[in-house]
């Protein structure tokens, strides 16, 4: 693998951007070995820009639902841009999407359009506490919700205020979510939820059936709103709400990543109960009414309602996975796999079952070799323009990278 350009921008970054990038990609959170800057994306594959092609297991965290410049997605869009995008008013686009999203999603009355995941979620706490003019919201202990005051993860720039009607419960833990209820008293607006347990690092969970159902039935005994977080796995583990299969419909319901396969889009769904309170706050964007992403989610919900992607993703999934087992039997890595097949957690475990992410990050780095692309501590996502012989060459990356792990040097991990 050849650095030489990537080297360049990231020194020419470190002029003009600080810290050279922020956020989720911030250097301090990468590998050096990481390329940092994309030259091109196509399908499952990107590359950057010393010409090195990867299979990109991370699917722009999300995004890349069918394929990087997925050609009907982006004819809709282009030919829409045409027409109209941005301008003093939205184009029919938009009613027809709601309309549209209304008819897919069981719990889903009505939609509000924004352009982040974060827009939707603060939208959702806004929405949760015009309900009933109640303050105090509940979330699960590690669980990412977005990057503004009060769910960024780190406390810089933020004050103890911007948390301070913020109650914590276990994931998955019917009664540390009644307890959290109680401490709440007759104050409690709303309790989020993620459709599965998905931070960074620790083991991914399912959805524990008990506990969802709590959190649907305190919801109702209280007058609070549901609020399932379903930016990250929505329309990757189903084609309606993630909660729908085990039949807990939330209230509100916060999407984005996938909605128009990579053009900005990301909107609120609520159900008619929540109608009211929507329609109080005040939220707006100069961006969040632009037509071109709102053809570009309509031609991915035909592309989500009329193809068989999430079959062939769970297939694709499934067979990472099991190649993944196989080659942790024969080298003797462990390699720890949690989550839903479509995004898996994939990390590497000392023999007493802690997380090794020196060797996490070894692993990663020594993909980079092979043409593939892992991240060393988040959830990954599989796209079905992946082939079968990309999964294939990605295990046999992994074994190859497995094999030589125990005597390669370890690289230093600021995490
Ligand atoms: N909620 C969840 C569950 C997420 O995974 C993310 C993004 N990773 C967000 C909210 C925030 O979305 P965005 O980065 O688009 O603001």
């Amino acid at each position: 693998m050849v650095q030489n350009e990537d080297g360049r921008l990231k020194a020419r970054a470190l002029e003009v951007i600080p810290n050279g990038l922020y956020g989720h990609l911030s250097v301090k959170m990468q590998s050096p070995r990481t390329p940092q800057y994309y030259k091109r994306a196509k399908g499952a594959y990107l590359w950057d820009y010393d010409d090195n092609q990867y299979i990109d297991y991370l699917c722009a965290f999300g995004p890349n639902l069918f394929g990087y410049g997925h050609d009907e997605i982006d004819a809709a869009y282009i030919e829409q841009l045409r027409e109209i995008d941005t301008a003093t008013g939205p184009s029919v686009r938009m009613v027809e999407l709601a309309e549209a999203y209304a008819d897919q999603v069981s719990h889903c009355d009505w939609t509000m359009f924004c352009k982040n995941g974060t827009d939707a979620t603060t939208m959702a706490l806004m929405t949760a506490r015009a309900y009933r003019e109640k303050r105090k919201i509940l979330i699960a202990t590690g669980a990412y919700h977005g990057a503004t005051k009060w769910c960024t993860p780190m406390p810089e720039g933020t004050v103890t205020e911007d948390h301070a009607h913020h109650i914590y419960y276990e994931y998955n833990n019917a009664q540390s979510l009644r307890r959290a209820v109680e401490e709440a008293g007759d104050d409690l607006a709303g309790v989020f939820a993620t459709p599965f347990k998905h931070e960074v690092i620790h083991p991914q969970q399912l959805p524990d059936e008990e506990y969802a159902r709590t959190a649907r039935q305190l919801c109702d005994e209280k007058d609070a709103l549901l609020i399932l977080d379903d930016v990250r796995a929505g329309f990757r583990l189903d084609r309606d709400c993630s909660w729908e299969k085990i039949g807990v419909r939330p209230d509100l319901s916060s999407w984005g990543k996938t909605l128009a396969n990579g053009h900005p889009l990301s909107c609120l769904m609520g159900s008619d109960r929540a109608r009211e309170a929507a329609g109080k706050i005040f939220v707006t964007g100069s961006f969040w009414f632009g037509a071109a992403a709102m053809a570009a989610g309509l031609k991915t919900l035909e592309l989500i309602r009329t193809t068989d992607y999430i079959e062939r993703t769970i297939m694709l999934g499934d067979r990472l996975r099991d190649g993944l087992e196989q080659v942790s039997k024969e080298t003797g890595i462990i390699i720890d796999q949690t989550g839903p097949s479509q995004m898996p957690l994939i990390m590497i475990n000392d023999d007493d079952g802690n997380r090794n992410m020196p060797a996490c990050v070894a692993f990663c780095d020594g993909l980079l070799d092979h043409g593939v692309f892992f991240h060393p501590f988040h959830n990954m996502f599989i796209t079905p323009a992946m082939s079968e012989d990309d999964i294939d060459r990605t295990i046999d990356g992994c074994h190859a990278v497995a094999k030589k792990l125990p005597s390669i040097p370890m690289p230093e991990v600021a995490l």
